[in-house]
């Protein structure tokens, strides 16, 4: 039997080799038209960015050894042009250009996928690569090599995008990603690649989402890219990473099935439309096991276990069927780890599949055994029955287990009560005594069974406050770092002694970091006769990134504490840092461990507190603003956020700042609207020049930018007549001149809308995007009554100091 092969990488090498253990006496021809075969295109990112940093570790087999040691004739730069599936004869063009025919008995397509490079202008400049095959992988080496790149960008963000981010970024490069989409990492869902987002801000990528590129354009030796919201970007070298498409050019003209989703058809049996003729790999197209709906998917474990079957079908005739892949997927983003199996939220949802979904944070292990990280799981599934559909994972340590095991769940048809029947591998170091699965197992089933109502992210985002009471039962001080907009603090312990304040007329949508303290509070609320008691789906902690503004620094001023381990960090030296271990336990822990250490030590000391909550550093960030502490700095070490705090003087202004160099500072003294327009209006436009921009909001500016729906918080007399003359927010402003009881203001906000001129939300939040820092007066707000939760959580609080500090380094000042 003589069998031809076309493709020498995963697909096909696995199947020339199972032939050959099946089959001596076979005839066995390997045709890849590059120059390698059976190598490790999934390590080429690591070797680009030096983690492999020999290139032969790339290759599995050379064609020589390959082909003695399973008596393959293997023929690299042989590419098959034509296939006459009537004659059984592949036509072959040699690397010199001389064609030749050889005939088969049995054909196997593996030609994989190609990538795709849309035209867009100037997208053949020197510098701008795909990545697929070792080729194209010296070509970015070598370019790597040869040129000093500080600044590289990689247009699209899914997985070999992102490794590619991380991988430039090990080269020493400022990496920015483009994505078209609003989140990276499109088989995951956003609230899931909202934490990636978070970490790659942390790693000091620039993330422009929702973005596309127009143009690249040579400039000074550089490639300007152009985006499609008008930025451009300058970057010494492009990777694009936006996809690829079935490689199906050979199958098409050969008249092979080419199906729904433009990948080669195949019945079970993996068998083409013509006969004798298989396919395997990127290049077909295969029923969901799930949905049982044809569809792609480009990833190396399939393509490996088809190559066995369809060798084994090959060879004793159609026997084994392939049963399918569910998309089981994962990747190294930095310090963490993002995997997926099955089908998520958005999937189910644009299909018509009703399902319901978990989040659930847990510990990769015990949090009492060091290094305990957090992982957030996300399940979705059948609302009735429970059946499995789908799992993501983001976490540092212990993901892969845990999508593992689901993966083969959902393959066997399993439901949420089987991940509570799972036996697991339990000690310390490992698993907790209730393993993350099993946590989420039973979060799922207490949603099913209707005993944990739950609500999304995305319910809370877009709820009219008015119509809801949004609780927070975490502790007060947990509230005080920031909340949800129109939240209303009850901490757990306090509520059964506060059932009064919480009004029985409308839904109550409660929270609390991680669902946990949410679902008590819940069971004690509808324990005392309220109805209508949701809980946050994974709390504050899912909450809190899926709304975050995605804030960039320029690339020149990027922080350089904020790195990943392999760069060096600049940092003071201070003698004798008093260390801190708060790994392992969840926000609130690691800022209330801080806050005790700092009352504990004297002024001037220096406290690095290590912490595995992703939170932490923010929080550490803005704790140390609201107290005058001094953030030394912050960095991310293997999914460690460690911060260092020197101790500031007790009840100080000051606030730690970004500002460097020449800026501009305004103070805003008025609440008038055509002067609050003015100031945003030249804050903007002094931060376009990329200048650093102050606002100091004090007196009756303070009413610029006072939330909306603001929370209820106690106020003594005089706060409470204050909040009743003032007004309530930036959207209750009086014209300076000729604002006619009001009549002045409306027709200004009417004229400027006419004649397509921002409001002053809209400029006010343009600001906030470019970075203008918002320091509200604590001294006028303490003498007003206002307290920090009616105020915008963008804002932070300084005092005069911080006001003089930041006008020293400005040098322009004005007074508003
Ligand atoms: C950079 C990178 C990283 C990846 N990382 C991962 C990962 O971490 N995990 C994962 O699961 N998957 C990963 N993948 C995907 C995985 O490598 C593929 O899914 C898998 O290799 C597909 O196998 P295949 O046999 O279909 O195609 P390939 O392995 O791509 O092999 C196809 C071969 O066919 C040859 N060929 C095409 N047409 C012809 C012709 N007419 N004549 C002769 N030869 C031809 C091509 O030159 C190519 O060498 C990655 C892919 C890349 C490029």
């Amino acid at each position: 039997m003589k069998h031809i092969i076309i493709g020498g990488v995963a697909g096909g090498a696995t199947a020339a080799a199972r032939i050959r253990r099946i089959d001596e006496a076979a005839e066995i021809i390997l045709l890849e038209k590059g120059k390698y075969i059976s190598y490790a295109n999934c390590g080429l990112p690591y070797y680009i960015g030096g983690v492999i940093s020999e290139r032969e570790r790339l290759f599995l087999q050379t064609p020589q050894s390959f082909g003695r040691r399973f008596n393959v004739d293997v023929r690299v730069e042989n590419e098959a042009i034509a296939i006459d599936t009537a004659t059984k004869r592949v036509t072959i063009k040699k690397a010199d250009g001389e064609e030749y025919v050889e005939t088969y008995d049995k054909l196997l397509l593996s030609p994989g996928a190609s990538p795709i490079s849309p035209k867009i202008k100037g997208i053949d400049l020197e510098g701008i690569f795909t990545l697929r095959n070792v080729a194209d992988t010296d070509a970015i080496k070598n370019y790597l090599e040869m040129h000093d790149i500080n600044n590289a960008v990689v247009v699209g963000a899914g997985f070999i995008g992102l490794e590619m981010a991380e991988n430039l970024a090990h080269t020493g490069a400022s990496v920015a990603i483009v994505e078209k989409l609003d989140q990276v990492m499109p088989p995951i869902d956003f609230s899931m690649a909202a934490l990636v987002h978070d970490h790659l801000i942390q790693k000091g990528v620039n993330l422009y989402l929702e973005k596309s590129v127009e143009e690249f354009e040579s400039k000074n030796g550089q490639i300007e890219v152009k985006l499609s919201s008008g930025e451009t970007l300058l970057a010494d070298m492009v990777i694009l990473s936006i996809g690829v498409r079935p490689e199906t050019k050979l199958a098409v003209n050969a008249g092979i099935k080419i199906g729904v989703t433009n990948g080669i058809w195949v019945d079970d049996y993996l068998q083409t439309s013509a006969e004798n003729v298989y396919a395997v790999g990127d290049a077909i197209e295969f029923p969901h096991p799930v949905t049982k709906k044809p569809w792609l998917n480009y990833l190396a474990n399939p393509a490996n276990r088809q190559g066995r079957i369809v060798a084994d079908n090959m060879v004793f005739g159609n026997k084994i069927k392939y049963e399918g892949a569910i998309g089981t997927s994962i990747a190294k983003v930095f310090d963490l780890t993002v995997a997926s199996t099955g089908l998520p939220a958005k999937q189910l949802m644009a299909m018509g599949i009703p399902y319901k979904s978990s989040t659930t944070h847990s510990g990769s292990h015990a949090g009492y055994y060091p290094n305990a990280t957090n992982m957030t799981l996300k399940l979705t599934f059948d609302p009735q029955t429970g059946k499995m559909y789908g799992a993501q994972g983001v976490g540092v340590d212990g993901v892969d287990k845990r999508i593992d095991q689901i993966a083969l769940l959902i393959k066997l048809g399993g439901t949420i009560f089987d991940l509570i029947r799972l036996e697991h591998a339990y000690a310390p170091p490992f698993s907790s005594a209730k393993d993350p699965i099993a946590i989420a197992g039973y979060v799922a089933s207490n949603i099913i069974s209707g005993k944990m109502p739950v609500v999304y992210w995305e319910d809370i985002k877009t709820a009219d406050l008015e119509k809801i009471t949004l609780l927070d039962v975490r502790t007060t001080e947990e509230f005080s770092l920031g909340s949800i907009p129109g939240a209303v603090n009850i901490p757990l312990d306090d509520l059964r002694g506060r059932l009064k304040e919480i009004p029985t007329d409308k839904p109550i949508y409660v929270f609390c970091q991680v669902g946990l303290r949410g679902y008590l509070a819940q069971q004690i609320l509808l324990g005392n006769g309220f109805k209508e008691v949701s809980n946050l789906s994974g709390g504050f902690k899912s909450y809190k990134p899926a709304v975050a503004i995605i804030r960039n620094t320029k690339p020149e001023n990027k922080k350089i504490n904020i790195t990943n381990s392999s760069q060096p960090v600049m940092e003071p030296m201070f003698k004798n840092i008093i260390k801190l271990d708060a790994c392992g336990l969840q926000c609130p822990g690691p800022i209330l461990k801080l806050k005790n250490k700092i009352d504990d030590i004297r002024e001037g000391e220096v406290l690095e507190v290590t912490s595995t909550d992703a939170g932490f550093s923010r929080d550490a960030e803005s704790w140390c603003k609201m107290t005058g502490n001094t953030l030394i700095s912050n960095k991310v070490e293997n999914g460690k956020y460690i911060v260092v705090v020197q101790k500031g003087a007790p009840k100080s202004c000051e606030t730690v700042t970004s500002c460097s160099g020449k800026g501009k500072t305004l103070i805003l003294f008025s609440q008038e609207l055509d002067k609050a327009l003015a100031t945003f209006v030249l804050a903007n436009g002094a931060a376009a020049t990329g200048q650093k921009v102050t606002i100091f909001f004090t007196f009756w500016g303070l009413n610029v930018i006072k939330k909306v729906k603001k929370p209820q918080v106690k106020k003594d007399f005089f706060g409470k007549m204050f909040s009743i003359m003032l007004p309530s927010s930036s959207l209750k402003l009086k014209l300076s001149k000729f604002n006619m009881f009001g009549a002045g203001s409306k027709m200004m906000r009417m004229i400027m809308k006419n004649k397509g001129i921002d409001s002053l939300e809209s400029l006010r939040q343009q600001a906030l995007d470019n970075g203008v820092e918002f320091i509200a007066c604590q001294m006028s707000m303490d003498v007003m009554g206002v307290k920090r939760e009616e105020l915008m959580d963008e804002v932070t609080i300084g005092g005069v100091a911080t006001y003089m500090a930041n006008a020293d380094e400005a040098n322009v000042n004005l007074f508003i």
